[in-house]
């Protein structure tokens, strides 16, 4: 199979042999800053710092395996997405990459937007005072009641995923007397991984209403003939781990499209587009990844470039990231356990945690870097393979990395940009306590998430 006949990259397991790795690092104790958040430096005793605290003292007070979050980085990155954006274009976090309720705040203090998908996490954003105009509720099979509770808090936008629900959100707002703001998904047959893009008519998937078939355009002129919605746009999501933007320029093209058909069916020019997330992020130093400044004036154009050949108005854009958010702003923390040299292959080194605090390693056979960060070491590198203390072996942290041939049990580790779809995809398999999530911010630390307990596991166990 020819490397770029793959849909997924090149990068992926099944185009490269297996156990393909690049090369060690130069300097083993280098913090690659691609992959690390923007505090995290090393002290005089060569330990790593992150918000000015070295990590031996947060491993004392907050103990391990623990996520570390760096809260001015959080919002720093916040920023340069509103920024990079403006006034004229809304900027949604992904609330599913991470939420908690001081993520809200944050969020809410540094002016953006969140998208939400499921009932606890619009009540986790009503609960830190996200004001509800500024939420966006998406999923593919909201429930009921979760549809009422959206609508009765006066949310800003539905995104109307499929047939159905276009009646249930129509009745359920008609119910409570008010015309419910929403957009309609839509599939355009694009599908990006990674580095690479293929577009096809059609898409084989769960999400939304595709384009092909006229189907979207049967979508809008049911919505349109509801009283209980105003619908503000089509929305459209291609993907995650992404950059080349040639997979939203064939988006935003399509979506414009379907603009333009819908100003000549209905004599209705929508005013606004969402074009989703889904932009990638460093997690090893192979990654180079956009900043947003440059993704934002890339959409801006083709938007624009678009609009002006079907001679529409160009709508107002808003985009959902939510790995390039909080994904680099994290790492975790692990203390390492057992060392096991296999003669010939690789060392596997065992940490304290595992598949539940990080599945995407198993689940998607992600990429992540390592460090030795208790100390320094001018040890030789060894290939390692990072993996947790759970009853599987397909329980891999980091699949491929090298760490100092000195490294010791005792030693702390840690595994950088981990703050997306970690935390919120842990797991309490082999009955793990789910770590902490510890926000860091000049020399101050303090628990945001705090550590499960065999408490709270015997609580749900109701005998
Ligand atoms: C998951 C998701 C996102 C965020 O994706 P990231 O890869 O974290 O940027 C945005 N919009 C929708 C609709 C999603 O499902």
């Amino acid at each position: 199979m020819s490397r770029s006949a793959h849909p997924a990259g090149p990068r992926h397991a099944d185009v490269l042999p297996e156990g393909h790795y690049s090369a060690p690092a130069a300097d083993l104790n280098a913090l690659d800053e691609k992959v690390w958040s923007r505090t995290v430096t090393r002290d005089a005793d060569g330990a790593l710092t992150v918000g000015g605290i070295a990590v031996a003292r947060l491993a004392e007070e907050f103990g391990t395996p623990a996520y570390f979050l760096d809260e001015s980085d959080f919002r720093a990155r916040c920023r340069a997405w509103a920024d990079a954006f403006g006034p004229d274009a809304d900027v949604f976090y992904a609330g599913k990459a991470f939420l908690s309720r001081a993520v809200v705040r944050w969020l809410k203090e540094e002016g953006l937007n969140l998208d939400v998908c499921s009932g606890g996490e619009l009540t986790t954003a009503l609960d830190a005072g996200m004001p509800a105009e500024r939420i966006a509720f998406h999923g593919n099979n909201k429930t009921v009641a979760e549809i009422e509770r959206a609508v009765e808090a006066g949310v800003g936008r539905i995104v109307l995923d499929s047939f159905q629900e276009i009646v249930r959100v129509a009745h359920i707002a008609q119910r409570h007397g008010v015309r419910q703001r929403v957009q309609i998904r839509v599939t355009v047959g694009v599908e990006a991984h990674t580095h690479e893009f293929i577009a096809t008519a059609h898409e084989d998937q769960k999400f939304g209403i595709a384009l092909a078939d006229g189907q979207a355009a049967e979508a809008v002129r049911r919505a349109l003939s509801l009283d209980g919605l105003e619908l503000i746009g089509v929305h459209s999501h291609i993907g995650s781990q992404i950059f080349d933007m040639a997979g939203f320029e064939v988006s935003a093209r399509r979506v414009v499209q379907l603009l333009a058909e819908i100003r000549d069916e209905h004599g209705v020019e929508l005013p606004e587009i969402d074009l989703g997330g889904g932009l990638g992020i460093a997690y090893t130093s192979d990654d180079d990844p956009r900043e947003p400044h440059e993704i934002a004036k890339a959409l801006s154009d083709i938007v624009t470039r678009e609009c002006e050949a079907a001679k529409l108005r160009t709508p107002r854009i808003s985009v959902e990231p939510g790995r390039a958010i909080v994904g680099p702003t994290a790492f975790t923390l692990y203390e390492v356990g057992t060392i096991k040299p296999l003669e010939g292959l690789r060392t596997y080194v065992s940490v304290d945690g595992g598949m539940s605090d990080n599945i995407r390693t198993a689940l998607y056979d992600a990429e992540y870097s390592v460090a030795l960060v208790s100390r320094t070491s001018d040890a030789e590198p060894m290939l390692v393979r990072v993996v947790g203390k759970h009853c599987e072996s397909g329980d891999i942290v980091v699949k491929d990395a090298f760490l100092p041939a000195d490294l010791a049990p005792g030693d702390l580790i840690a595994v950088p940009a981990t703050g997306a779809y970690c935390r919120s995809m842990a797991s309490n398999y082999n009955h793990a306590l789910r770590p902490p999530v510890v926000a860091v911010r000049d020399g101050e630390a303090r628990v945001i998430v705090r550590r499960e307990t065999e408490e709270d596991l015997l609580r749900l166990d109701v005998g």
